[in-house]
């Protein structure tokens, strides 16, 4: 016999368990059936060298103003992020330091990165996110991609490329995978490019001195035997009045269901009756991006001691940047590594010692020798990662948002969508999340109570 709940939630990421307290506080019945043996999703801490590192999602900054209430009522710790001293900008391999936000590059090419980053800033202050379709040029925007648009805008080479690195960070994609108009409404959510890619004042601003999986951890606690690990949803079948869901454990009946996944991990789960063509389509449209996150941990944060900060840019692969990631208590010096879209696939492809080599070579790059001998190294391919298939979010190719925006978060029938990419804030962050649930939580609130009334 199936249990009965009120609601299932589907995902244990930070979107399915702030979804599932919501609803238990508003005193209904809730079961979330999670994949992995694991609460978390996207954010993953890991012990290395006796400290905490985050191998996923690990910033959030003061603008994400739902994380920073949850955080603060889970009494979760945060500290800063390191970015004492100077930068590194590599270009081509040619390496300069800089002090601030502006890198040391001819005036030219310098130029023509703040147009671009201006011109940007001003095209997603004009992207309506509710509507995307009501944007000035939508269909124009849509149709092309953002390495179309930075071509057209930036002269410079070198200018292009820096934009590239610094973007492909945000999607975990290359400008080429992605469609302007869905860079826009990214950006738009979060305001503009600068929040996110800066530190002070951004969304890089604070890390978590447990890990951010803390977060989830600690609403799963909160939730006790509701949730249920190890459990992947395999089919969600629904009639007019109930859905069941059946996972490789057991089987659940519920008034109503919220997938907290990202639309393309929801193409794994059967549906009857079959999904309407906008959401069967959509599932297959949105491709995760591909990150790699590369940990170098040393007995010294000798960068520091050069009076670095540990930040850097890169044209060339297999990093596109670097940080300081050093331990909370600063006892465990680190450095950090993203390889990203086309370079974390070409990364990919090489011998677990190659991969090792070539990643160390750039860090070497940008801070010295000393960066080729850490005390231990550690990376996480999020591509190979069965119930994630990449991240940080899913990414709208050119001809797809304006087309599908609308199956993101449209309920069918008695199924409810969450997960950040549903997010109309911060999309694809931590805080899109908590946006998405709230959202969820809302649609099926009102539901039940007008079903109760009825
Ligand atoms: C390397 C990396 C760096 C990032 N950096 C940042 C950052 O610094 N700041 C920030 O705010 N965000 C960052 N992000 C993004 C952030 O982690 C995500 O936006 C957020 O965690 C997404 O939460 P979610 O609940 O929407 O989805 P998820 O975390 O993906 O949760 C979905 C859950 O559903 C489960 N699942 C999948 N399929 C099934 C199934 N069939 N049945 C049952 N369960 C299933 C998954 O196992 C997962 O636990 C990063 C992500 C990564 C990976």
């Amino acid at each position: 016999m199936p249990e009965d709940v009120d609601v299932v939630v589907v995902g244990a990421g930070i979107a399915g368990l702030s979804a599932a307290r919501e609803l238990v506080s508003a005193g209904f019945s809730v079961a979330v059936l999670e994949a992995r043996d694991r609460v978390g999703g996207r954010t993953e801490s890991r012990e290395f060298a006796g400290a905490t590192f985050d191998v996923g999602g690990q910033w959030i900054g003061p603008a994400q103003k739902r994380m920073q209430s949850l955080v603060k009522e889970l009494d979760i710790e945060t500290f800063p992020t390191y970015h004492s001293g100077e930068s590194v900008v590599v270009v081509d391999g040619k390496r300069s330091t800089y002090r601030g936000d502006i890198p040391k590059l001819n005036p030219f090419t310098l130029l023509a990165l703040q147009n671009a980053a201006s011109g940007t800033n001003r095209l997603a202050k004009r992207v309506d996110v509710a509507h995307p379709e009501r944007t000035p040029k939508a269909a124009k925007l849509d149709a092309q991609t953002l390495a179309t648009w930075r071509k057209r805008n930036i002269p410079s080479k070198a200018g292009q490329a820096i934009l590239d690195a610094g973007l492909r960070v945000v999607f975990g994609a290359d400008p080429s995978e992605l469609s302007m108009l869905w860079a826009l409404y990214y950006i738009s959510q979060s305001n503009t490019v600068d929040e996110l890619i800066g530190i002070e004042g951004c969304a890089q601003e604070s890390r978590f001195v447990n890990g951010a999986q803390t977060v989830s951890v600690k609403l799963a606690e909160q939730l006790g035997d509701r949730v249920k690990l190890s459990s992947p949803v395999r089919s969600i079948s629904q009639t007019e009045e109930s859905v069941t869901v059946s996972t490789d454990t057991g089987e659940w009946k519920a008034k109503r269901v919220i997938v907290a996944l990202a639309p393309t991990m929801t193409a794994g789960i059967t549906h009857s009756p079959d999904l309407p063509s906008a959401r069967a389509q959509l599932v297959q449209r949105m491709p995760m991006g591909a990150t790699t996150k590369c940990l170098a941990i040393y007995d010294r944060a000798f960068w520091r001691e050069a009076g670095l900060s540990g930040e850097a840019v890169m044209t060339t692969g297999p990093l596109a940047v670097a940080f300081d990631n050093t331990s909370a208590d600063g006892s465990v010096p680190a450095l950090l590594g993203f390889s990203v879209g086309s370079l974390a696939r070409d990364l990919a492809k090489l011998s677990a010692d190659d991969r090792r080599t070539a990643v160390l070579d750039a860090l070497a790059s940008c801070f010295g020798p000393k960066a080729r001998n850490p005390i231990e190294y550690h990376e996480k391919n999020w591509q190979e990662d069965p119930w994630s298939k990449g991240c940080p979010t899913g990414n709208f190719g050119p001809g797809t948002l304006l087309q599908f925006a609308d199956a993101l978060s449209e309920p069918v029938g008695r199924v409810h969508w969450a997960g950040t990419e549903t997010a109309q804030e911060f999309c694809g962050f931590m805080e899109g999340a908590v946006e998405s649930a709230e959202r969820a939580v809302a649609e099926v609130s009102a539901a039940l109570k007008s079903e109760k009334v009825a």
